[in-house]
């Protein structure tokens, strides 16, 4: 039996193509620029762990993401290095006659050639497609030159090569996956390119085509900001397209419907594309899928906002890659060996709370003390460290001290990130600093984009308050934030801090890796944090939403923070028992890894995608396809039918059996009556439901069929009284949804 099936229990095979434009998977690979690229690189290491039938596409960037530096002026400068891919554990796929392989795909009128490479991580193959050959005109050569590229027909090129050069690809080494999973709306344009070839080579019709395509498309959204979500103008894409399109028996014009968003003229959608073609859709926490709800709300207006078929998924953390050496040991010595490999599981993680508080702090020590050394030795190079300081003449001063307490801030310099809260006081700041006995020191690292003018800004203010207050030994900034400067501080700062503005940060996997190697969180309550918070694991800011002047919310959110590292986090810290132990500290230490551990790692993720998504998806289109389609046939006649029939179908009555005055109470049952008119359609094929609200929540009950009046079909049924009654209530005729996935733009309310 398959490690996946022993651990997930299923039986059927199965087949996942993942996409994601960048993958970190380690700092010699720089292919990735922050969380996105961290969580594909996580998720395919959980994957070969698990042993899942797993496939990640991608591109391989000549030049990749930038090398950070910061200038005398304070100012990120941008550092393009090439990558020598001969020296990296990555090579070129080869023909069976052992030359290299070539795919050809068209763009445009031209063809484009990519060399395929491959990384194996672990067990699962991660398929990179580079356009840098010289068979290529100039123009193409440069599609995979860098990562996230700013001129919008390079990125639109770069889309359609994943598109179209990883199907190219699957074809040539016979690869059938049973689920294609897109992160972003970057990889949208494979939803085409399947629509192509399922219409050109398999004969399948239009409708046909979707309904496949739909129960086998994964769609995972990983931000909250709607300018994160790509579009272009529909002028840039149609001369791609149009041909393309044409070929399958569709104009532009139709498909760029398919790809439009409201309020948006003229742009293609690539998020919305994958959305209106995905079966199975999730945001990455709670909080998010909540969010992403509200932002694609008209894409689906038949329904209301809390039914948007959005789940949350909230992103895991791979431990072997994040968790401490120090822990490691701790962790095989008390949990046992083996751990990682049943992360899942839950009552494994009970154990941490046998571990003593003596070797949690030990080992936390000795993480900060190297995360130190790592530190100086990283602003050996800096520029701005030795002009300023001359610290490492003659073996001078060295930054940060192990037995003062450290605050680490690392993350993208986007400005909703918020990096210059703490600069909001800064008279507060240097007291902090500077105090005799409680003293707190910072370290901050992180990247803005090239073109984020503001991002930069906010770098700069950083580095200038330690200059001009003269803290530059205890509030530093490392340079050139990548995988290896994020596991050092992870593992080895005291606290680690988020404040982004609510609701922006859409998971935030940086706190998970810290609180599982012991690191205390202190966090605005948005992404993940809200999941696993309980008031004795580390440390909110209770962001207020509902504050619409930012002024305000800045001001109110940073007095928060203050008071919170001034009264709570400090002296807490600073509270030693007669060994020299803080033991409260530790208590909170060791709350913090138990349930991050337990829920916050990618096996619990990977097993959620499996078990909601990926096993179902592939379930379903086997139905599907099963005995020459004969399901697929019936389906999409029956969908057919429904939306020829549906512009009639209407609620042309509905009672409520209240008289006006009675008093409802908790508990009752108050009688409804629908009277519909159902156009001819089979009632077997639709259900009739009430819905109603009563304090927040909203709820539905099914009404039954009870006879026909003529041309007329009566359902009745029964709402159940809450302690606080109904505000609102109506009701709504839709087809069966077990039967018809994408019900959602068919709903016909009564009122
Ligand atoms: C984990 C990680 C991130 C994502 O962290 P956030 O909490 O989303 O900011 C970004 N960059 C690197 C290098 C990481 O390791």
């Amino acid at each position: 039996m398959k490690e996946y099936e022993k651990k997930l229990n299923v039986s059927e095979d199965f087949k996942i193509a993942y996409f994601s434009m960048e993958y970190g998977l380690h700092e010699c690979l720089p292919i990735y620029s922050g969380g996105l690229g961290v969580l594909s690189g996580d998720h395919l290491k959980g994957a070969s762990d698990l042993g899942l039938p797993f496939y990640g596409f991608g591109l391989l960037y000549k030049l990749g993401y930038f090398n950070q530096q910061i200038n005398l002026d304070g100012m990120q400068e941008e550092v393009y290095e090439e990558n020598n891919w001969y020296t990296k554990p990555v090579h070129k796929l080869a023909n069976d006659d052992g030359t290299d392989m070539i795919l050809k795909i068209r763009l445009g009128s031209e063809e484009c050639y990519i060399q395929p490479w491959c990384i194996n991580v672990g067990k699962v193959p991660l398929y990179l497609m580079d356009t840098n050959l010289t068979l290529n005109k100039e123009k193409f050569r440069h599609i995979t030159d860098y990562l996230y590229v700013a001129d919008r027909e390079m990125r639109l090129l770069q889309e359609l090569v994943i598109a179209y050069g990883s199907m190219e690809l699957m074809k040539k080494i016979n690869l059938n996956p049973t689920i294609f999973h897109l992160n972003e709306g970057h990889s949208a344009f494979l939803i085409l390119k399947r629509m192509e070839d399922l219409i050109n080579e398999h004969n399948f019709t239009y409708e046909e085509a979707v309904e496949l395509i739909h129960s086998s498309t994964v769609f995972t959204t990983h931000t909250p900001v709607p300018a994160g979500n790509e579009r272009y103008s529909n002028d840039l894409v149609e001369p791609y397209l149009r041909d393309r399109c044409l070929a399958f028996g569709k104009n532009f014009n139709e498909i760029k419907q398919l790809a439009a968003e409201e309020n948006m003229d003229n742009q293609f959608s690539m998020s919305v594309l994958a959305i209106r073609f995905s079966n199975y859709i999730n945001g990455v926490s709670k909080i998010h899928s909540e969010v992403s709800k509200k932002m694609w709300h008209s894409i689906y207006p038949g329904v209301c906002e809390q039914e948007m078929p959005i789940h949350g998924i909230t992103n895991g953390v791979h431990i072997q890659t994040w968790l401490g050496p120090q822990l490691v040991g701790l962790f095989d010595r008390y949990i046992g060996t083996g751990y990682q490999h049943i992360a899942e599981e839950k009552s494994v993680w009970e154990n941490v709370l046998t571990i003593p508080e003596t070797e949690i702090w030990e080992a936390h020590m000795q993480r900060k003390q190297q995360l130190i050394s790592y530190i100086n030795k990283r602003l050996e190079k800096s520029l701005i460290y030795k002009s300023d300081l001359q610290l490492f003449h003659e073996g001078g001063s060295l930054v940060l001290d192990s037995s003062h307490l450290m605050i680490g801030f690392a993350r993208r310099f986007a400005p909703y990130k918020r990096a210059n809260l703490i600069l909001r006081y800064p008279e507060r700041l240097l007291k902090l600093l500077n105090h005799p006995t409680h003293p707190i020191q910072f370290v901050f690292a992180g990247k803005a984009h090239p073109a984020d003018v503001k991002g930069k800004e906010l770098i700069k203010k950083i580095i200038e308050f330690a200059r001009e207050h003269d803290v530059q030994d205890k509030f530093v900034f490392i340079e050139d934030y990548n995988i290896d400067v994020a596991r050092h501080l992870v593992q080895g700062v005291d606290v680690w801090l988020n404040n982004p503005i609510k609701p922006l940060e859409a998971s935030g996997t940086s706190g998970m890796k810290a609180g599982m190697n012991g690191v205390l969180n202190l966090s605005v309550l948005d992404g993940w944090w809200p999941e696993c918070y309980d008031g004795e694991n580390g440390w909110s800011i209770e962001a207020d939403e509902n504050i619409i002047d930012q002024e305000l919310r800045d001001r109110l959110e940073a007095e928060e923070l203050f008071y919170k590292l001034e009264s709570e986090i400090a002296p807490l810290y600073y509270t030693r028992n007669k060994n020299g132990y803080p033991s409260a500290w530790i208590a909170m230490t060791i709350n913090s890894i138990y349930p991050v551990g337990r829920d916050f790692n990618m096996h619990r993720m990977l097993r959620e995608y499996v078990n909601d998504f990926y096993l179902p998806g592939s379930l379903y289109s086997k139905i599907l396809s099963q005995d020459n389609q004969k399901c697929l046939k019936e389906l999409v006649g029956l969908k057919s039918l429904l939306k020829d029939k549906w512009q009639d179908v209407k609620i042309s009555d509905l009672k409520l059996d209240l008289h006006e005055n009675a008093i409802v109470l908790s508990g009752q049952k108050i009688p409804v009556t629908a009277t519909t008119y159902l156009n001819g359609i089979d009632d077997d094929l639709l259900e009739c439901e009430i819905y109603y609200k009563y304090d927040d929540k909203f709820s539905t009950a099914s009404l039954r069929k009870t006879r026909t009046e003529g041309d007329f079909t009566i359902f009745e049924g029964n709402i159940k009284i809450v302690s606080s009654g109904i505000q609102y209530f109506n009701a709504r005729l839709k087809p069966r949804p077990y039967l018809f996935r994408d019900f959602l733009n068919l709903v016909k309310w009564y009122y």
